[in-house]
């Protein structure tokens, strides 16, 4: 039987960034179609808030030439239509959205409309019940996949495991400091606890954050209200400092803090947004002595693999998915979930469009 098409336009709620440092405003949007080469219309029902989304509502990284804008990189939904091209799903098939390139067509960033005003978009947006997203966005995903979940492993999961697997390549008994418990420590810290790293060293300014991140596996937690980070973190490694350090916030001092806690020769990873034009201080001579800094690349993921991967070691109760969700609110209710974001409401808020 020939599957109904899909009719345009197409009218849907999202939220829009109409001007920096104000709230998103949730509102109608029109996608007249058709889709062009390797574009895919998905009913996105769940997505996560990141940090990145903060940067860009700041303003952080400067002007703002694409406003108004639709946001959200994390999501998970289902195929409806599909434009000329695409091979790597077909409608009905459960995707995750990510931002991250994965395999097929690169297509164009997707144009909406609202009373005739353009509303501009990225490749993969997902703060809006639909979403028109490139090929090469996207990952489909099994059948029996828990979608209120999956929606993590668009940013959040993948990065998190990823930079302890694929970019630090940390091995059993590794020392490892994770400065920042949200979304993307608390995942850092199931990656170590995968490869075995000990000790696993958690630090954050909230006590409930390193309550989830204990209970997630790491075996110390440092509050950086009560110790100094730098000299607990020494303190738990004989003096040395962790072999691999992994800043997940944005915050320049905390980096400052935490790049000093990293061990000489060591790693420390930035995987936050932070401002674009912020500077911070290093010690040139640990530099020389082999202190790598190095910049995460969305955990160095390739999609196609390591989500599909991630979900198997979910089933199988090697990582959890379930218990990073904190919250769950509506569209309508996206700006507190931001609001809960950058007060550092511990484990990550998810935006139920279902
Ligand atoms: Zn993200």
């Amino acid at each position: 039987m020939e599957r109904k098409k899909m009719q345009y336009p197409l009218t849907f709620k999202a939220a829009i960034l109409r001007e920096i440092n104000k709230p998103l405003s949730v509102e109608s949007v029109s996608f007249n179609g058709p889709l062009q080469p390797g574009q895919v219309m998905v009913r996105v029902f769940y997505s996560g808030i990141c940090g990145k989304q903060i940067e860009e509502i700041s303003g952080a990284s400067g002007p703002d030439k694409f406003l108004p804008h639709m946001l959200g990189h994390e999501g998970s939904g289902i195929v409806l239509d599909i434009g000329p091209g695409v091979s790597k799903v077909a409608v009905g098939d459960k995707v995750v959205l990510h931002w991250v390139k994965s395999g097929g067509i690169d297509a164009p960033t997707p144009i909406y409309f609202q009373e005739g005003k353009r509303i501009n978009a990225g490749w993969v947006t997902t703060f809006n019940e639909y979403a028109v997203v490139a090929e090469n966005r996207m990952t489909k995903v099994p059948g029996d996949t828990n979608l209120s979940v999956a929606c993590l492993l668009g940013c959040a999961v993948t990065t998190g495991i990823g930079v302890i697997i694929n970019e630090a390549r940390v091995k059993p008994g590794d020392s490892v400091a994770i400065f920042g418990c949200g979304g993307v420590g608390l995942n850092a810290i199931q990656g170590a606890v995968l490869v075995n790293a000990f000790p696993i060293i958690a630090v954050d300014k909230n006590p409930e954050a390193l309550k989830l991140a204990k209970d997630f596996g790491a075996t110390h937690c440092v509050l950086v209200k009560d110790q100094d980070p730098v000299i607990s973190v020494k303190a738990l490694t004989d003096g040395v400092g962790a072999e691999f350090v992994i800043i997940t916030n944005s915050d320049i001092k905390g980096a400052e803090m935490a790049v000093e806690a990293g061990r000489i020769p060591g790693t420390v990873f930035f995987t936050g947004v932070p401002a674009k034009d912020s500077f911070f201080s290093i010690r040139p001579f640990a530099i020389h002595c082999q202190r790598s800094l190095l910049g995460s690349y969305g955990g160095g993921t390739v999609p196609e693999r390591d989500i599909i991967r991630y979900l198997m070691l979910a089933q199988q109760k090697k990582i959890r998915l379930v218990e990073l969700v904190s919250q769950r609110i509506k569209l309508e209710e996206v700006n507190e979930g931001i609001r809960c974001l950058t007060k550092g409401v511990p484990g990550r808020c998810v935006i139920d469009m279902s």
